[in-house]
């Protein structure tokens, strides 16, 4: 359904993407993740059409958006960064305007409307003007334009930025519910996004792709992953219950919560015999957890070897 090829943007010598390629099936929620600067926002530009590639090329539902970008722009929703232009207008006439230009007619506009206003919740503002909105409500409205005609290809650029934690989680529910019979691409900084609505996430800087995985597989890639932390009553005691578990690799102690973090020698399970451990030598157990793997931590290491990003932007 949208695929890229090779697809680079240069700013005189500078390159902001370059020669990123990759496809996305139906039913697939790809986030794209990646520090500021990363080139996030300029790819999803161009996959949408909304700026040409120096080189390389994008097509959506088999559409080259350069060479046939009618065709591609029906398939397609976009939501840009930041709030939709046209902030004179009012959000009824905005999504009139919108439903116009896609080519809505008759019972189906009306329909549509409804039913954006509807999951977006804008029914109070609607004869507000967009500029007057706070961000959270801009942002809801650019959504509302962008799944207007129900496209099969959604483009979301930080869809949840400027939102609230309620609002954050209904969006993302929205997506959720969106994603059975679209294919989808947000951008986002928040990894807690990636968990919450992405089957696969392409990890990016300085306009590379550094990348391509489900959110499991770069969590299994996490210096935590496998591994068991706990807190005790007794944190000494609990340090030599652990010291008898011979497929621990090391023992970390976080400072200020005395919370311990054992991590198994490479392709062992510790969790059950952490629990023997601590259950024979008596220890009382506040938490007692096994870690998926964080993918803070992964993102930071995949993502600093880029570094002078930063000084680019
Ligand atoms: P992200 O969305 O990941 O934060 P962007 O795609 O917005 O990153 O930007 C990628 C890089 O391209 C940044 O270094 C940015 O400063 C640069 N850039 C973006 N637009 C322009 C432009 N019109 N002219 C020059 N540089 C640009």
């Amino acid at each position: 359904m949208i695929e890229t090829r090779q697809i680079t943007k240069r700013y005189g010598s500078f390159t902001a993407v370059d020669a990123i390629s990759f496809k996305v099936e139906p039913g697939q929620v790809l986030g794209f993740l990646g520090p500021n600067g990363a080139g996030k926002s300029t790819t999803m530009k161009m996959v949408a059409g909304f700026l040409a590639p120096t080189s390389g090329s994008a097509s959506v539902a088999g559409y080259d958006v350069q060479t046939h970008p009618l065709e591609a722009k029906r398939a397609l929703g976009y939501l840009p960064e930041g709030a939709p232009s046209y902030g004179e207008m009012a959000v009824r006439e905005f999504l009139g305007f919108i439903a116009d230009v896609r080519g809505l007619r008759g019972e189906q506009r009306y329909q549509r409307i409804d039913d954006a206003v509807g999951r977006l919740h804008l029914e109070r503002v609607l004869e507000q003007p967009i500029d007057t909105l706070s961000k959270g409500f801009k942002r809801r409205v650019g959504l509302a334009g962008a799944i207007l005609h129900d496209p099969k290809v959604l483009i979301l650029d930080e869809p949840t930025d400027g939102l609230d934690p309620n609002q954050k989680q209904e969006v993302r529910t929205l997506i959720n519910s969106m994603a059975r019979d679209k294919t989808i691409i947000i951008s986002t900084h928040l990894l807690e996004e990636v968990h919450a609505v992405c089957s696969r996430a392409i990890i990016i800087a300085a306009g590379r792709i550094l990348a391509d995985a489900t959110p499991a597989e770069l969590e299994a890639r996490s210096r935590y992953h496998q591994a068991v932390s706990l807190t005790a009553t007794n944190l000494q005691q609990a340090k030599e219950a652990l010291a008898r578990v011979a497929d621990i690799a090391a023992i970390e102690v976080d400072p200020q919560d005395n919370r311990i973090t054992a991590f198994p020698k490479p392709g062992r399970a510790i969790f059950a015999a952490v629990g023997d451990a601590l259950k024979a030598q008596g220890v009382v157990v506040r938490e007692l957890a096994l870690e998926a793997g964080r993918l803070d931590e992964v993102f930071r290491t995949i993502t600093q070897g880029a570094a002078g990003q930063e000084a680019r932007t």
